[in-house]
């Protein structure tokens, strides 16, 4: 397509999701804050690394960094040109999705919530699951480009919707492994074999993505690959809770896990990966889940 597309922030996601986009563009132009990995991603994938000047001027503009504070000020300091659509893939706040909306009308100028879903593995098959709030008609101008990275595209609503489906998922992904690190410490200390016990599970009607997944391929094994950090998992579980505040909602499980991982963040290693919140109750427990 003679389109230009551009991708700013080739961090664990974003340098994943860029590599996909030549298969559909000619012009794919790359921006990072650290810039030798955006040459490094040009010489790979046949990209363009670009000044933030020009890829802030491209017809479609994605972003995927940390948190909307950096989206913001970004768009804020390099607005795109009329008719642009950028499609912000950062875990963001429901709130910044609405006010850089309001902020790009006034360049005529389209703002989609995009945040997806998948980590650093579905980034690089390019079977994410893309959950987008805002314009409709923008998301269909918007979705041949998505859809180079994107398994289940889903328009789910409103300007910030996206966002918030995202920080409902991470909280759930919260609730479920530290519901399986209590349960799984539980059967280590009445003496059960944990791998045994794992494969009856997922078998049955207790399994979660965190015991298919994150139980046998992360802490079993105490491998504790860094591919999601536990701040960006600090920082979604944190959103989800003030949209449940926002909507004076009571939600005890809710607030105590958003606790659970900001204590288990608080006192991590550096680095650490989202799966090492369980070392917080192991340290309590001082039994290991392994
Ligand atoms: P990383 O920490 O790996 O990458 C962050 C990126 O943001 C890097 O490119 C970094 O640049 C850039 N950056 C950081 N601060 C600034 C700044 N002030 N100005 C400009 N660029 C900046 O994060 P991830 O890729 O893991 O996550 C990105 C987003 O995607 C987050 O919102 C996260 O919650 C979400 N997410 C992550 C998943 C995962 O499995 N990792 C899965 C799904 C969503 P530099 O290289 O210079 O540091």
């Amino acid at each position: 397509m003679s389109m230009s597309v551009a991708f700013i922030g080739l961090g664990a996601m974003g340098y994943r999701m860029a590599a996909h986009l030549p298969k559909a563009f000619q012009s794919v132009w790359v921006w990072n804050r650290s810039f030798e990995k955006a040459e490094q991603h040009a010489k790979t994938y046949g990209t363009q690394a670009v000044s933030i000047e020009q890829a802030t001027q491209a017809d479609i503009i994605f972003s995927c960094l940390p948190t909307s504070r950096q989206v913001e000020d970004i768009i804020q300091a390099h607005p795109p040109k009329a008719g642009a659509i950028w499609v912000d893939c950062t875990s963001g706040e429901p709130e910044s999705a609405k006010h850089m909306v309001e902020f790009l009308k006034t360049y005529q100028a389209d703002f989609l919530d995009a945040p997806v879903s998948g980590q650093t593995i579905g980034a690089e098959k390019g079977t994410l699951t893309v959950m987008i709030g805002g314009d409709q008609a923008a998301f269909e101008r918007a979705y041949p480009a998505i859809e180079t990275f994107g398994g289940l595209i889903k328009h789910v609503g409103d300007s910030g919707a996206g966002f918030a489906v995202k920080a409902v998922n991470n909280m759930l992904l919260a609730v479920h492994l530290w519901a399986a690190a209590e349960g799984f410490t539980t059967l280590k200390a009445n003496g059960v074999d944990l791998n045994s016990a794992l494969e009856c599970i997922n078998a049955s009607s207790g399994k979660s993505g965190v015991t298919e997944t994150a139980l046998p391929q992360r802490i079993l094994n105490r491998s504790f690959p860094l591919t999601f950090a536990l701040p960006l998992l600090a920082k979604d579980t944190g959103i989800a809770l003030n949209l449940a505040q926002h909507a004076k909602l009571p939600t005890p499980l809710l607030s105590l896990t958003q606790n659970l991982i900001q204590a288990a963040n608080l006192t991590a290693a550096p680095d650490s990966d989202f799966s090492a919140a369980v070392k917080l109750y192991e340290d309590w427990t001082k039994i290991t889940i392994k």
